[in-house]
């Protein structure tokens, strides 16, 4: 049986905490391991703050959409924001490869998205948004 969840949400660093906490409760009841729930917490931090950051260059009237889905024990995140999109998926999926390297930023969250996940994927649109779709 597919169990599933979708989400809305203002694309406001005060919600990077509110999905994490939303992604550990859904999948509470599959018993997962401590080290299995910091990663799904970890890589949905990293792609919400993307969203704020990188699509939305933090304006707090957007909106990202967070869908979850579990099946046979196994659970696949999507997030999606209607933002900048990215022109070059493959190049911004190199580790430290970042567009502001002046703000903190290191260039590594697809990274730990790809490491942390089994699955992990970019669809992206310049000028329409991106799709982040992991499975775990
Ligand atoms: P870090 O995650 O280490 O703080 P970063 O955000 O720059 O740094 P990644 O998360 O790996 O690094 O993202 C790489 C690059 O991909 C970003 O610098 C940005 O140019 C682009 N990017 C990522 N997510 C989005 C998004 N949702 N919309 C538009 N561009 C994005
Ligand atoms: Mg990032």
């Amino acid at each position: 049986v597919i169990n599933k969840f979708s989400l809305t949400f203002s694309a406001q660093s005060c919600n990077e905490s509110f999905a994490r906490m939303v992604v550990a409760s859904f999948v509470a009841y599959l018993d997962p391991t401590l080290e299995e729930l910091e990663d799904l917490k970890t890589v949905v931090s990293e792609a919400v703050t993307n969203c704020i950051i990188h699509a939305y260059d933090s304006d707090p009237t957007k909106e990202i959409l967070m869908n979850g889905i579990a099946e046979d024990g196994k659970i696949t995140i999507e997030i999606i924001d209607h933002g900048a999109g990215i022109e070059d998926t493959e190049l911004a999926r190199t580790p430290l490869f970042t567009t502001k390297p002046d703000e903190e930023r290191s260039g590594m969250g697809f990274t730990i998205m790809e490491n942390f996940m089994d699955h992990f994927e970019v669809s992206s649109t310049l000028g329409g948004g991106t799709r982040i779709t992991m499975m775990k």
